[in-house]
């Protein structure tokens, strides 16, 4: 995996990365990686208009 933001895909070395994960495991379960805090906002805003299942994300765990 390399260093692009998983929304916007610009370098997310060059801002303050944000990494989410899903499940206890770290980065084997990484699923995003995003240049801020407003980048993954708006990827969760799209990815819960498309799944809606977005309950059980947990921002800080
Ligand atoms: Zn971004």
């Amino acid at each position: 995996m390399g260093t692009e933001c998983t929304y916007c895909g610009s370098d997310i070395e060059r801002h303050d990365p944000v990494y989410v994960n899903e499940g206890e495991n770290d980065r084997t379960n990484q699923t995003g990686q995003f240049c801020n805090y407003a980048c993954l906002d708006r990827h969760i805003e799209d990815e819960s208009l498309t799944s809606g299942d977005a309950c059980e994300w947990t921002p800080e765990s």
